[in-house]
């Protein structure tokens, strides 16, 4: 069984991608991760993430760079977001994307192009959105808890630009796909999310 979990920065999607793999027993992979690592590596590089060839060339991270907690910090998101505007990252990050998901027994994977170009044939897909104020709090949460020095306000313009940037780019833009179910968070807590998500796989599952 193949999951497919989308939707934008902060709306709750990892933790519920993390929650399904458990409930099913399955793998997860959170792709964002792969566009920090590389956003990240073009930095270490030296190189300019909105220039193309740098970008490619970054492609090529060590999978160490995949466990450095700055790849979690805002300004590794903002790295990821430019780099994953070009068709030659994205194609080169699809292999192991791919791959992930057609491994035997399925997988759970979390980002913004899973339902639409990574897995169209994912069994269950689902499209977890969420208020921007609702999102910027959470972040703003997340980051304090983790000692790091930043405002709400610095947050929500960081989070609107992301967005902006993810749903406008020509590849693979960040949209629902048709036969998604989509999940508002803005009002739930994390079981509440989570407890909502499982409802919605097991019914698909089922029917
Ligand atoms: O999900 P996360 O915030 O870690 O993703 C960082 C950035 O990587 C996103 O803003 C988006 O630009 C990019 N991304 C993507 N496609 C994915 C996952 C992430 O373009 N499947």
């Amino acid at each position: 069984m193949i999951i497919a979990v989308d939707g934008p920065t902060a709306s709750g999607k990892g933790t519920i991608a993390r929650a399904l793999a458990a409930h099913f027993g399955l793998p997860h992979l959170d792709t964002g991760l792969l566009y920090r690592a590389v956003g990240r590596q073009c930095a270490l590089n030296g190189g300019n993430p909105d220039d193309p060839f740098d970008a490619l060339t970054a492609c090529a991270f060590p999978d160490s760079l995949l466990a450095e907690p700055e790849l979690r910090s805002e300004a590794s998101g903002g790295l990821a977001s430019r780099v994953s505007v070009h068709p030659e990252v994205r194609q080169a990050l699809f292999r192991r994307q791919r791959q992930f998901a057609l491994q035997t027994g399925g997988a759970v994977l979390d980002g913004r192009d899973i339902g639409t170009v990574i897995a169209p044939e994912a069994d269950v897909k689902l499209f977890v959105v969420a208020s921007v104020e609702a999102r910027a709090a959470r972040r703003f949460a997340e980051m304090r808890a983790t000692g790091r020095d930043v405002t709400l306000d610095e947050i929500a313009a960081d989070l609107a630009e992301r967005d902006a940037r993810d749903t406008s780019r020509n590849a693979a833009p960040l949209v629902a796909a048709k036969d998604a179910v989509t999940l508002d968070t803005s009002h739930l807590d994390r079981d509440q999310a989570v407890a909502r998500a499982i409802a919605i796989a097991e019914e698909r599952v089922r029917s």
